[in-house]
C-alpha cells in the first residue's frame, strides 16, 4: 500500500486492489474540510482506510466522498467506506444516486459486464438516502484555505459522470472522461464500454480542456503533467478509432478485425496492447469491451 502527498492539500493512496498496483488511485483533498475523491471498489476500502491512517487523516474529518460515476472501480466501495465515516456524506451524479441507495440492479449489472471482475471488486453496499447529495455541473465546494473544487458534469463513458477541478493546485480530477492512463508507459486507452455516447464524451472532453487544468488525476492511474495537451490527444484517440469502426463496419469486419486495426493505428493501443491483454484485472477484455462501445455507436449513427 502506497499513500502519498503531492502538494500542499492533494494526497494520493494507490489501493492495490487485490493487490494489484498501479490501477486504482483515489485523492484526498485537504482545505479545512476534508474531501477523498473516488472510494474505489468495496474489496478495497481497507487499503483506503490504511491510506488515511498513514497520512494522519483521521475518519472524523472526512467531509464528502466524491464519486466519478457509480462503476465498482469507481463508486462500488463508498456504502462499505461510509460505514467508518461517521462524518461524510456522498456526493454523486443525479443520475447515479438510486442506485447507491438500491444497488442490486448496479451489481447484476456489473456481474453480467465484468463477470469475474466484478466478484474481485466485491458487491457494493447500501447507502442511506440522507447523506447523499446530487451533484451537479457547476457545483462548488469550498473546503476552505482558498482549496475550492468545482463540479463538471462529463458525461459520455457513463451517462452520470463527473469530474472535478480543484482551482488552487488547478488539478482536473477526470474519473473516466479522459480516458485511462497507464503511467508507466505513458499511454492513454479508450474506455468505452458501451453504451458509449461518443458526442457528448467529446464535448465532456472539450469542457475539460476549456477549464484549463494544469494537471490531470486520473483514476488509473495517477496525476500527469500537460492535461490540456493529453486530453487532446485524447479526443483524436476517440476521433481515430470512430474513424477505424466506421470503415470496418462498412467493409463488414469481425470485431478481431477492428480490434487489430487499432492495435495497427494507434500508436499508444499500440505500445500498450500486450500489457493490457496480460494485466490481471483489464485483459484480454478490454479492449474488446472498449470497441464494442463504438461497433454499436457507429451503428446507431449509420442508423
Ligand atoms: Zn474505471
Amino acid at each position: 500500500m502506497h499513500a502519498r502527498k503531492l502538494d500542499d492539500s492533494v494526497y494520493m493512496i494507490d489501493l492495490m486492489p487485490q493487490g494489484v498496483k498501479n490501477f486504482i488511485s483515489v485523492y484526498i483533498v485537504k482545505g479545512e474540510k476534508t474531501v477523498i475523491i473516488e472510494s474505489g471498489p468495496a474489496c478495497s476500502v481497507e487499503n483506503l482506510l490504511s491510506g488515511l491512517q498513514m497520512l494522519n487523516i483521521s475518519r472524523e474529518e472526512v467531509d464528502y466522498v466524491l464519486v466519478s460515476h457509480i462503476h465498482l472501480d469507481h463508486g462500488g466501495g463508498s456504502g462499505t467506506l461510509l460505514h467508518f465515516l461517521p462524518n461524510a456524506h456522498l456526493v454523486v451524479h443525479q443520475r447515479g444516486a438510486k442506485h447507491m441507495v438500491h444497488p442490486e440492479k448496479l451489481w447484476l449489472m456489473a456481474r453480467k459486464v465484468l463477470g469475474k471482475v466484478a466478484e474481485m471488486y466485491g458487491a457494493p453496499e447500501s447507502i442511506p438516502k440522507e447523506r447523499i447529495i446530487e451533484g451537479y455541473d457547476g457545483m462548488i465546494l469550498d473546503l476552505g484555505n482558498n482549496v475550492r473544487i468545482e463540479i463538471l458534469e462529463t458525461v459520455g463513458h457513463a451517462s452520470h459522470h463527473l469530474s472535478f477541478h480543484e482551482h488552487s493546485s488547478n488539478k482536473m480530477f477526470s474519473g473516466d472522461a479522459a480516458g485511462i492512463y497507464l503511467n508507466t508507459l505513458d499511454v492513454i486507452v479508450p474506455t468505452t464500454p458501451e453504451p458509449l455516447y461518443l458526442d457528448v464524451a467529446l464535448a465532456a472532453i472539450e469542457k475539460m480542456i476549456r477549464a484549463k487544468p494544469e494537471m490531470l488525476c486520473y483514476t488509473h492511474f495517477g496525476c500527469a503533467g500537460n492535461a490540456v495537451e493529453k486530453l487532446e490527444a485524447y479526443a483524436s484517440q476517440l476521433k481515430l478509432w470512430e474513424r477505424i469502426v466506421r470503415e470496418c463496419l462498412i467493409n463488414g469486419e469481425s470485431l478481431e478485425v477492428i480490434r487489430e486495426r487499432i492495435v495497427e493505428e494507434d500508436v499508444y493501443v499500440n505500445k500498450a496492447a500486450s500489457f493490457i491483454e496480460s494485466h490481471p484485472i483489464m485483459g484480454q477484455r478490454m479492449l474488446l469491451q472498449n470497441i464494442q462501445g463504438f461497433v454499436s455507436y457507429v451503428k446507431r449513427k449509420m442508423g
